[in-house]
């Protein structure tokens, strides 16, 4: 009888939602035989002098399995990583029961992973809890997705795979994949946020989800739906915003004393964003949040979370300064790719998730295709621009990683590797983790595009986005959704060169 009212219950929450989250149904399920987050509340406070981050997270969630639930396993990804760099230390001090009452926990091997024993508090399926983390972490500074950088008087922090997170429990297991640096391998489902951050009253912050300051120094994170929290702080930051088939674009760029270059830098980066968000709006769905963040920093590669990207200089010498290094011309069509790629992972891993660790070319293979097979094969007028002011700077004829389809197709692997292994297979060769995932997954893309013709070929891709956005796939999910599409002989070899 619970089951019917829920049933009705869900199909008013989704009609509702259709319209709320742009085509995408709310994400959040009711998965039997699992245990996730239903949604965070934190109260954070970023310390710039000490420069550490501290405060509470309560976790909400259910007993979906149909046994008790003894112990959930947290994750405290910080531990990992400053342990790696030698760099401080991430505490958890208390867990507690909703009554207020002790939980014992202990770290494993991997510090990141953190199981708590709900002790006399166990739950018997179906029953709902909130448990309290109350933690600290030191902040690296470091030029990385965690971490602080500093100019001057000029700070950036950067503060993602910080906040303490329940792991998913699935298939019987509790997800433990360690934190690994040159790639992604959190797995989570979407949920919803409250986030109450305080940091001095002359910093700027942007976030996944909305934010809103409220009072001196404290900003007011309201995420839905999403799968991970990014906040970034600083107090050299400024930000424009714009919109794109309908959401709004904020543009976070570094307060600059008004070098010619570093204007047209930051126009690119906000053209780029914006023909990236119509192109794949267009291609495959509509982006589920009301906007999207885009922030420069300081690190030397892109970086997605969900509504938030991180776009780090390319080609900038840091030993210059950032201002300095940007201007450097020849950046501009790096920079207009690098955005392309970072928010093609609006569509590929914010909507439709995966387990970065176990299939990461879900995302990256799409993210790179996206980037390389239809931004930069479409040479849309940013990235046209941009490459005109290299060539004028220079004096040498720019040419793309992918210039044309023809030059891809030159290109293609005679025996491509198998694409979709889990980052296992690689943590011993890197290089092998960005040829095969990046590379290879986003040229089996472009073959199956060929293979199937446009018109297949993106009816496919609208539907894989539709059935998965803000759920997640698996590959096996992908491949099924081909054949069920063109089940021929062509399409059938082109999977099987690249899939194992
Ligand atoms: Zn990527």
């Amino acid at each position: 009888m619970k089951k019917s009212g829920y049933i009705i219950w869900t199909a008013a929450v989704i009609a509702l939602s259709l319209i709320l989250l742009g085509g995408c149904a709310d994400g959040k399920e009711n998965l039997s035989g699992a245990v996730y987050a239903d949604s965070y509340e934190m109260d954070l406070h970023l310390d710039t002098e000490q420069k550490t981050l501290s405060g509470t997270a309560d976790i909400h969630f259910t007993n979906r399995t149909d046994g008790e639930l003894e112990r959930v396993v947290v994750r405290n990804y910080p531990a990992s990583i400053l342990k790696e760099l030698k760099k401080g230390s991430a505490e958890i001090s208390a867990v507690t029961a909703e009554d207020g009452s002790p939980l014992s926990f202990s770290a494993g091997k991997d510090p990141s992973v953190v199981t708590v024993e709900l002790g006399g508090q166990s739950l018997a399926p179906e029953e709902s809890a909130v448990i309290k983390v109350t933690y600290k972490t030191d902040i690296p500074e470091v030029r990385d997705r965690f971490g602080v950088y500093r100019e001057g008087k000029d700070e950036y922090y950067l503060l993602t795979f910080c906040f303490p997170m329940l792991s998913v429990f699935e298939d019987g297991k509790w997800n433990d994949s360690p934190y690994i640096f040159d790639g992604e391998s959190t797995y989570s489902k979407v949920c919803d946020y409250k986030v109450r951050f305080e940091a001095p009253e002359d910093f700027l912050v942007a976030a996944s989800g909305n934010e809103t300051t409220t009072e001196a120094g404290v900003t007011e994170i309201k995420a839905e739906n999403m799968r991970d929290m990014s906040i970034i702080a600083s107090n050299n930051m400024e930000v424009q915003t714009d919109t794109a088939a309908g959401i709004r674009i904020n543009n976070y760029t570094f307060r600059h004393p008004g070098y010619d270059w570093i204007d047209t830098y930051n126009e690119l980066t906000m053209e780029s964003a914006k023909e990236s968000v119509e192109m794949f709006t267009e291609l495959f769905g509509a982006y589920p949040y009301e906007e999207l963040d885009v922030i420069q920093c300081a690190d030397d590669g892109g970086m997605e979370y969900p509504g938030l990207i991180l776009i780090g200089l390319p080609d900038v010498d840091p030993r210059e300064g950032l201002m300095k290094g940007m201007e450097n011309q020849g950046s501009g069509p790096t920079l207009c790719l690098l955005v392309a790629h970072e928010t093609a992972h609006q569509w590929f891993y914010a909507a439709v998730g995966n387990d970065q660790y176990q299939e990461p070319w879900l995302d990256e293979s799409f993210a790179n295709y996206c980037e390389n097979g239809i931004y930069g094969l479409a040479y849309p007028p940013a990235l046209k621009r941009a490459i005109e002011i290299q060539e004028a700077a220079s004096g040498q004829e720019v040419c793309l990683g992918w210039g044309s389809e023809e030059e891809v197709e030159e290109f293609l692997p005679k025996e491509p590797d198998k694409i979709n292994q889990s980052y296992e297979a690689y943590k011993n060769n890197t290089d092998d983790y960005g040829w095969i995932v990046y590379e290879q997954g986003a040229q089996f893309l472009f073959e199956l595009r060929k293979a199937m013709g446009d018109d297949r070929f993106f009816s496919m891709m609208r539907e894989y986005y539709k059935t998965y956005c803000l759920k997640e796939a698996a590959g096996k999910d992908f491949v099924d959704l081909i054949h069920k599409y063109d089940d021929s002989k062509k399409v059938q070899r082109v999977i099987d060169r690249y899939i194992a």
